[in-house]
């Protein structure tokens, strides 16, 4: 089962899937108005729990030494 993610324009459900070209967005329109959202600089991006970004973080192990 493919997980899925909101497009942050309209929340539609998005496959998250190589197929699906615009993700996180469901279109291209809705990618397009985001970043047109960017230009105003209002727009804050929710912090997502998508493995891709979080895989890197290690805890530290001073006690270890
Ligand atoms: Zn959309």
């Amino acid at each position: 089962m493919a997980p899925t993610v909101k497009c942050p324009t309209c929340e539609k459900l998005v496959l998250w899937s190589k197929s699906e070209e615009f993700r996180p967005f469901c279109c291209e329109r809705c990618r397009l108005i985001d970043l047109g959202e960017w230009a105003t600089a209002s727009y804050a991006i929710p912090v997502k729990s998508t493995d891709e970004f979080s895989s890197a973080s290690e805890p530290e192990r001073d006690e270890w030494a």
